[in-house]
């Protein structure tokens, strides 16, 4: 039996990569900080953490990221969380800053209060194929979808307000998965890796 481990960039400009990695590597696959463009070269997917969205974009840009992630996500599975989700809407509620554009929705940001900071409450989530659970959301400075185009699914919501989508391989969520023991998210990432065609591959032989 041949058994592959899938390459699983995570974005590391900022913000709370290193709970990605973890979490990732816990579930089996091979994890790579990506800073610059030419990390992007050989993964099969990629994660970009949490942090603070307007700055994000800014490093991006400067680091000459910006549209080797917009065709990077054209063709790889991308899960983006809180900044990360807001980096691949096309738009935010707030008006023009750096996006990647990925995905049709449009976010609203801060949007559970400024100074709710952060909190911690019960998502249902949705995931395709499987029935409804209540999901662990820690939501710091999140936002939240405020529209969604064809083509995207909500696949999370807390209380009215949609906090995970999905549209085909790109997935986002408002909350920080990565900061509670419950991989049940990057899990059902995997899985969406282990289904997209793979660009490189380490395979490991198993008796
Ligand atoms: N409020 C942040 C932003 O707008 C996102 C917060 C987070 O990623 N925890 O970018």
């Amino acid at each position: 039996m041949v058994v592959t481990s899938p390459t699983v960039g995570v974005l590391a400009l900022q913000g709370a990569f290193r709970e990605h990695g973890r979490m990732l590597s816990g579930l089996g696959a091979e994890v790579r900080e990506v800073r610059l463009a030419a990390q992007l070269q050989g993964l099969d997917a990629l994660v970009i953490p949490g942090g603070e969205s307007t700055t994000m974009g800014k490093l991006m840009k400067s680091n000459g990221l910006t549209e080797p992630l917009r065709r990077f996500a054209v063709d790889h599975p991308v899960l983006g969380s809180c900044a990360g989700l807001i980096m691949l809407s096309r738009r935010t509620a707030e008006g023009s800053q750096p996006l990647l554009g990925a995905m049709d929705i449009t976010v609203r940001r801060n949007a559970f209060g400024r100074q709710l900071h952060s909190f911690e409450g019960p998502v249902q989530l949705r995931l395709p194929g499987r029935p409804a659970v209540t999901f662990p959301g820690v939501f710091i400075r999140s936002p939240w979808v405020e529209q969604t185009g064809p083509g995207v699914e909500t696949i999370a919501t807390y209380e009215d307000r949609i906090v995970g989508v999905r549209q085909g391989n790109l997935m986002g969520v408002a909350f920080h998965p990565e900061l509670t023991d419950d991989n049940r998210i990057h899990r059902y990432f995997l899985e969406l890796v282990a289904e997209a065609p793979r660009s490189n591959t380490v395979e490991t032989e198993v008796a």
